[in-house]
């Protein structure tokens, strides 16, 4: 998503002859998110929250067409519409970007433009119909992002680690290697929920995803929510004793991690993990690897938790 609202940025930088360009996705119909922002060469942090009431952008929600205002700057660096005609250099060509589906505006493009360059009518026209197509785009994207992505805690869901668990076996079975499996199951959850309520579980869950992307390796290690407590790690190009030591890295990283009770006071959460590995030698389908993975996490909760086990060095299963 990030990688195609770049493009889409720079895109609409260089043919609107632009310096500054922002993104808003459409969340209701008062507020926005920034979804993107270019500023002179350099890429805006994302995510913050606009409020389109009493501006401009209310305005472009309702009429659904381009328009062109006076441009103000948003903490000095975000071009934005305004009825001001207070004189700022620069006006902002706004581009709602309407879904095909539901043909509500998901999202509008903001251009500032030199006062007095006009721009060619043909530009306009790309810029129309390249409007429909970032359109199309974002929302391919978001709907990506909804499959793909556990909403609570913001990893991978358990579709597409099984779709990234059968690639990672194909290119393996041709090129060797090794891959491992890590799964994850946070010990007496429930207490946790019981005592506290599910609010501070979900919290709980929040952090302990955190903990799991910052032990592993970004880009390459796949961290995923596989079901309610527990969660799943493919590391490719990672053999036994590797992935022991991410296992115990984990453990240690959860244990040590500063949670909180509601009143502030220190919590405990431990984990119990199952590794197991395959290499074209060993090789295995994607149940028989999570299987495998599975029975080293039951026999951890059975050895008295907070334990990573690994099936072929720790058991004879
Ligand atoms: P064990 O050490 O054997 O794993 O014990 P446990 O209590 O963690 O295991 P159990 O399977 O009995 O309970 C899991 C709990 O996880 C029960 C369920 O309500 C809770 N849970 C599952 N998904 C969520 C969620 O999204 N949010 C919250 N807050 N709780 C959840
Ligand atoms: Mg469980
Ligand atoms: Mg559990």
């Amino acid at each position: 998503m990030e990688l195609l609202i770049k493009h889409v940025l720079d895109t609409l930088a260089g043919l609107g002859h632009s310096e500054r360009v922002a993104l808003f996705s459409v969340q209701t119909a008062e507020t926005g998110i920034l979804a993107g922002g270019f500023n002179r060469g350099e890429f805006l942090p994302t995510g913050q929250i606009i409020h389109f009431t009493n501006t401009p952008l209310a305005e472009i929600l309702e009429t659904r067409k381009p328009a062109t205002f006076n441009g103000i700057l948003l903490d000095d660096i975000l071009p934005f519409p305004s009825y001001s005609h207070q004189q700022t250099g620069f006006t902002c060509l706004c581009l709602p970007l309407i879904s095909e589906e539901s043909e509500g505006v998901i999202g509008i493009a903001v251009l500032a433009q030199e006062i007095g360059i006009t721009q060619p009518d043909y530009q306009l026209q790309i810029l129309g119909m390249l409007r429909t197509l970032i359109a199309a785009a974002m929302e391919k994207a978001r709907l990506f992002q909804l499959a793909t992505m556990d909403s609570l805690t913001g990893l991978y869901t358990r579709r597409y680690f099984d779709i990234r668990l059968h690639e990672e076996i194909v290119r393996l079975q041709r090129h060797g290697g090794d891959v491992s499996l890590i799964l994850l199951d946070i010990d007496h959850f429930k207490r946790i929920n019981d005592t506290y309520g599910h609010l501070h579980g979900d919290y709980i869950l929040r952090g302990v995803a955190e903990l799991l992307l910052n032990t592993t390796r970004r880009d390459i290690d796949i961290v995923s929510r596989y079901g309610g407590e527990e969660f799943i790690i493919l590391l490719p190009h990672t053999g036994i004793e590797g992935a022991y030591v991410v296992a115990e890295r984990i453990r240690q990283n959860c244990q040590d991690y500063p949670f909180k009770t509601p009143t502030e006071e220190a919590c405990l959460i431990t984990l119990s993990g199952g590794i197991a590995t395959m290499n074209q030698v060993n090789l295995l389908n994607s149940e028989e690897l999570i299987h495998r993975a599975d029975l080293m996490l039951y026999a951890a909760k059975n050895s008295g938790r907070n334990q990573m086990m690994q099936y072929g060095l720790t058991s004879s299963l």
